[in-house]
């Protein structure tokens, strides 16, 4: 790989925190990989930090013995930057006390280390690989939620988490939600919905088990894609019409889907569009890609995030 006049001490360190998995990514100021690792996710908040400190240890090897001192850190959860702590990481075992990860790391590697929501990571990740100043990213995995970069900035919300749109509902007659409400965005665009109505057989992810299904042309498979596009597209049209993103980035774990899940959202826009003037002006669908890069995004973002 060319680095160009890409110098290492511009280069930081990124660290994806995720509930299966921590990926971490040493990116020059461009968003370029240096070096990555990746390591199963150890459950609680002992297991996190070992699994983080392996990653960053996996790193400085390939980089010679000299890792880059800044680390910025995308997690799940509720995150205080400026404690550099985490809490209701649910999916790593980390309950409602907060824990310091970030001063447990800088303790270990004597590194500078920042933290942030891990879809805000994404989100900035997804800015910095995209380019657009305007833009929402919705993040698609066990359940929905966005971030959204506005004039170059992120909107990071005042309350540590990113926004929710997931739990906005869209149907007050719908089922009930965990949060409590009726009929929220989540329960029919979320991976955890997917799975729930189509597991498949355990050799593929139930997404793609899904999709391949209705590709094929399983009548059955064909119903639940089409009404999880739908909702897709509903979650889409509210962050379009509420902020008016240049882009609109779909990421998260269904993500992993690709094209074909770019397809089946794109038309269920047009669908919604049709017949009303209005909606066929603004175009949503021609403003909707996949986030590139997808494997990498979080690590990016958390590695360049700052004080963004
Ligand atoms: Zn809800």
């Amino acid at each position: 790989m060319q680095h160009g006049d890409m110098k290492p001490g511009d280069w930081r360190v990124g660290l994806d925190i995720g509930a299966t998995k921590v990926l971490g990514a040493v990116v020059a100021a461009d968003g370029t990989v240096i070096a990555q690792a990746r390591q199963d996710t150890r459950p609680g908040a002992d297991g996190v930090l070992a699994s983080a400190t392996a990653v960053l240890d996996s790193l400085t090897l390939r980089l010679d013995g000299a890792l880059p001192p800044y680390i910025g850190i995308g997690v799940c959860g509720i995150v205080d930057r400026e404690r550099g702590a985490v809490s209701h990481a649910v999916n790593l075992g980390i309950g409602g006390d907060w824990f310091p990860l970030a001063a447990r790391l800088a303790d270990r590697t004597g590194a500078t280390v920042l933290i942030e929501n891990d879809v805000n990571a994404a989100t900035w990740g997804a800015h910095v690989l995209c380019g657009a100043d305007d833009m929402a990213y919705l993040s698609v995995g066990t359940g929905l939620a966005a971030g959204f970069v506005l004039s170059g900035a992120l909107r990071r919300g005042a309350h540590g988490a990113a926004a929710e749109i997931g739990h906005l509902p869209g149907n007050p007659d719908g089922p009930r939600c965990s949060c409590g409400q009726r009929g929220c965005l989540e329960l029919s665009a979320s991976g955890s919905t997917l799975a729930a109505a189509w597991p498949g057989d355990g050799s593929a992810p139930p997404a793609a088990a899904l999709f391949a299904a209705a590709a094929a042309g399983n009548a059955g498979a064909v119903i639940i894609r089409d009404r999880f596009a739908a909702g897709l597209a509903d979650a889409i049209r509210i962050a379009g019409l509420a902020v008016g993103p240049d882009a609109i980035i779909i990421g998260g774990g269904v993500a992993n889907v690709g094209e074909p899940l770019l397809e089946a959202v794109t038309a269920a826009l047009r669908a919604q569009a049709a017949g009303s003037p209005f909606l066929t002006a603004l175009d949503l669908a021609s403003r909707v890609s996949l986030l590139p890069g997808q494997a990498a995004a979080g690590a990016i973002g958390a590695a360049l995030i700052g004080n963004a």
